[in-house]
């Protein structure tokens, strides 16, 4: 199943030299679709964060007087090494999360084509001049932070270290990131590209571990000026209390719980097709944006349930790697437990079972080695009572919710009753209900006619407690940039 039979160990990047911990530790890294232990990392702590502060504080005077058009050249070169090692990458990726090839090849493809968009807009850094006073020359520079930090998720490492990075390099910054620990072997090898392609050492340091060592040291640390953080709700509050002292911008991407409201009037082929991919071949459910909450008018319900068990149905559950495969496993032991966990919490809330709900074991042949990953089938609850807890919280996995609405109105009051607010669905032919709704409803996105379409150059953030800051779009870079006003007074 892995693509090496001995576990490997991969090495952090700290200015520019591939380094162990400072305490000479490691961390297991297990491949999800096996249980079997495929690779070790560096168990990092604050002392590594140290160090790669320290390279990055050295190397920020440098990069950030080179000028935007050399900075560029050196990203675009950057996104050719991603796209000549895309093979070894996705599959790095996929090993160590279980992302199916499906989803895991095209995103870091994508995030090739990102570090491109980030390399034109460096060349773009703009300021206004603002002429207050006829005796004074006045304007505005957009400046870098200085060192920043970024702390990511298990789900898309990599695509998200190459879209972030590539962003804050751009911007002029110097970076420590701080992957996942459950999938940081894809970024560790990622980080070796950056050699190749020029970027000067100390730029952009990686140091793996665990988030209460080294994520913390990361945030608590007074030279950093910015923490971009992607990943709960809960760990996002924990950071914005571990900001306060020393008042650091923070970007914070958080969880979601997204509606995906299905009228009669829809095609409901295209919906029931789209739905169902939403959440399930969505990396198992993985997704920060992943439709979890399905909503359906009333008269079409039980036909529109039907449709979704026959698309669940024909799903392939399978090796990651394989390319026929719509659905990995989830991407560590505790994910497993905790989605395991919301399928007896539905269940004992009084949810109906509609479809799905075997696990591990249940889905395989006594002879094949996935017998040990954690699969869970595409699994859908029925119910009529928004405050269950499989309604309000994020699952973070192949398990849906489906509610019945009886109009417009009662669709929009639930989609917003839920304290997240990234994004939702629409499936309408009427044209005025779907404008309405993309103004009424409490999203960062919104889609009409299809879901879960994300693209660099349309802003992306949550609303609520989804997260504030946005990423992506033509202001992008805007995130890890300071203005800077000048008043040159002449007479
Ligand atoms: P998580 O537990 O919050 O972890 C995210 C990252 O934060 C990991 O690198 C983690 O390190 C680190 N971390 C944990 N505690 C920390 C602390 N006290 N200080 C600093 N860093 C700390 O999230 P997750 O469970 O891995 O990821 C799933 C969540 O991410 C979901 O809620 C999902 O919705 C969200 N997400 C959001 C978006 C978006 O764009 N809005 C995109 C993808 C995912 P360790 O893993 O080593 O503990
Ligand atoms: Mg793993």
């Amino acid at each position: 199943m892995a693509i090496y039979d001995e576990p490997m160990d991969y090495l952090q990047l700290i200015d520019g030299e591939l380094r162990p911990s400072r305490n000479g530790q490691w961390i297991d890294s297990v491949n999800p679709a096996t249980g079997q232990v495929w690779a070790r990392i560096p168990a990092g702590g604050a002392e590594d964060i140290d160090d790669a502060i320290r390279a990055a504080k050295s190397a920020l005077d440098s990069w950030r007087a080179l000028p935007a058009a050399s900075r560029a050249a050196l990203l675009r070169s950057w996104a050719a090494t991603v796209r000549e090692n895309l093979d070894t990458l996705w599959r790095l990726d996929a090993t160590d999360n279980g992302r199916a090839r499906r989803e895991a090849e095209p995103a870091i493809a994508g995030a090739a084509s990102q570090i491109e968009f980030h390399a034109g807009l460096a060349e773009t850094i703009t300021g206004d001049t603002v002429l207050v006073s006829d005796s004074a020359t006045t304007y505005s520079v957009r400046e870098p932070f200085g060192v920043v930090g970024l702390i990511i998720p298990w789900n898309a490492p990599l695509a998200m270290f190459l879209a972030k990075v590539s962003a804050a390099i751009a911007a002029g910054n110097t970076i420590v990131v701080k992957p996942p620990e459950r999938a940081s072997v894809s970024v560790l090898v990622a980080a070796q590209l950056l050699e190749k392609a020029g970027i000067p050492r100390g730029v952009v340091n990686v140091v793996t571990g665990e988030g209460s060592s080294a994520g913390e040291a990361l945030v608590r640390h007074p030279d950093v000026r910015k923490i971009s953080f992607t990943g709960s709700t809960a760990t996002g509050r924990r950071i914005t209390e571990n900001s306060v002292a020393n008042i650091k911008s923070l970007a914070l991407e958080l969880g979601g719980k997204s509606p995906n409201i299905v009228f009669a009037d829809a095609d409901l082929d295209q919906a029931a097709d789209v739905v169902a991919a939403g959440i399930y071949t969505a990396s198992a459910g993985q997704a920060c944006i992943a439709g979890s909450r399905i909503l359906v008018e009333e008269a079409i319900f039980v036909d529109f349930v039907e449709r979704l068990r026959s698309r669940a149905s024909a799903m392939v559950l399978g090796n990651p790697l394989d390319s026929r495969t719509d659905m990995g496993p989830l991407a560590f032991d505790g994910q497993y437990d905790k989605v395991r966990e919301y399928l007896e919490s539905g269940r004992q809330e009084g949810a109906t079972l509609a479809f799905g709900g075997r696990c591990g074991s249940e889905l395989f042949t006594p002879e094949s080695p996935l017998r040990e990953g954690y699969f869970v089938e595409p699994t859908l609850f029925l119910t009529e009572d928004p405050q269950l807890r499989v309604c309000q919280e994020e699952i973070f996995g192949p398990v849906a919710v489906a509610m019945p609405f009886a109009d417009e109105a009662d669709a929009v009051r639930l989609a917003n009753d839920s304290g997240y607010g990234l994004a939702a669905g629409v499936w309408t032919q009427n044209l005025s209900r779907a404008l309405r709704l993309t103004r009424r409803l409490e999203a960062g996105t919104v889609w009409v006619n299809t879901y879960r379409r994300l693209h660099w150059a349309l802003p992306f953030g949550g609303q609520k407690e989804s997260g504030t800051g946005t990423s992506n779009g033509p202001t992008t870079l805007d995130e890890w940039l300071e203005h800077k006003s000048v008043w040159i007074e002449h007479g």
